[in-house]
């Protein structure tokens, strides 16, 4: 039997404990974040990814770790107020006593190298989204040999019904290769296995790109829904976020054209949200339609820019458009 459903068990419970402290800076439960302050994004970053990678330094040592963060930059920038909300937040999350050192092992914690499975993991991925009080997302992503295997995001401020985006917020996506993709409300109610839009039909899809337009190229992307005839409108989400929206039906088109020559997609941007949509009967390649290739380390070296749609046929036309239009 496969042992992916026994980390999928793990990740989904590392997950949900770093999104409730995400949640505690973000001023769900607590003081309200000033938004003009980078602290809190720092707060809750280094003590979302001490949450994650303690749960699988203990579950499973011997995997392999890349993460965004690093423990250096937490000590030279947190300061001395910071670290000891830290301290106070991953002590109260994990219901005991930690040290500043101990936090700072865990974010460093790289695993094992003699391994096929290595973990990407974003402790807040869309950390302007964060600060704005928008969209992010924790996500965790298992590659095994290189190709993604498994992947969990926790959106906290996700509406449950995007169709009521006043009504409750806070969803998780988990999905494990072969086995499709379940979207469960954080707050409680109904699970629910997830499937793309089957919609044929340009004049119905539905495209999502970056809030910040600086992470892509907003005017690329209405060119290629002008030249398919798109009418389904064209949303803003931060975060992977994003590829939870594609999975569960609400748009078909997830278009994340390269930003400038010189940049390179981190893994831990991709990884989860590309198990969550394939599983969910998407498919994801970047914008000239190759495979994304995870071979290369920390980054995406051999492709360009990110497109997840609901299916083939939907990304040959986004392919062929965009191509004509840049
Ligand atoms: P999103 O919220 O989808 O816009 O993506 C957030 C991610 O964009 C962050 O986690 C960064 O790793 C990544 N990012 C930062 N700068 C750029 C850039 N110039 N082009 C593309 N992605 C970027
Ligand atoms: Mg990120």
């Amino acid at each position: 039997m496969s042992e992916i459903p026994s980390f999928l068990q793990v990740a989904k419970e590392a997950g949900m404990l770093a999104a409730h402290l995400c949640r505690e800076v973000q001023g769900g439960s607590g003081g309200a974040m000033d938004k003009n302050d980078k602290s809190p994004v720092t707060i809750a970053d280094y003590g979302s990814q001490a949450l994650i990678l303690r749960a699988i330094a203990a579950a499973l040592p011997g995997h392999s770790i890349v993460a965004e963060e690093g423990s250096e930059h937490l000590r030279a920038s947190a300061g001395e107020e910071g670290s000891a909300k830290i301290v106070q937040l991953v002590g109260k999350a994990l219901g005991k006593e930690v040290d500043f050192e101990q936090v700072c092992a865990w974010i460093d914690h790289q695993g094992g190298k003699e391994t096929p499975y290595t973990w990407a993991i974003d402790p807040i991925d869309g950390t302007k989204g964060f600060l704005r009080g928008e969209q992010y997302a924790v996500a965790i992503g298992l590659m095994r040999n290189q190709e993604p295997v498994l992947g969990v995001l926790v959106c906290p401020n996700l509406p449950v019904d995007l169709s009521q985006p006043d009504g409750p917020k806070g969803v998780l996506f988990a999905a494990a290769q072969g086995d499709g993709c379940l979207k469960v409300p954080i707050d409680g109610g109904e699970s629910q296995v997830v499937r793309v839009s089957a919609s044929a039909d340009p004049a119905d899809w539905r495209v999502l790109g970056s809030v910040e337009s600086a992470h892509g190229d907003p005017q690329a992307v209405v060119a290629m829904m002008e030249a398919l005839g798109i009418g389904g409108g064209f949303v803003r989400y931060d975060s992977q976020a994003k590829y939870g929206v594609v999975a569960e039906g609400a748009a078909e088109i997830y278009l994340r054209p390269r930003s400038k020559p010189d940049y390179r997609e981190n893994i831990w941007d991709h990884v989860a949200g590309v198990v969550v949509c394939e599983e969910a009967g998407g498919l994801v390649t970047d914008t000239d339609g190759k495979a994304l290739d995870f071979g290369h380390g920390a980054k995406l070296l051999e492709n360009r820019g990110i497109l997840a749609t609901s299916g083939r046929a939907v990304t040959d036309a986004v392919v062929s458009a965009f191509a004509q239009t840049v």
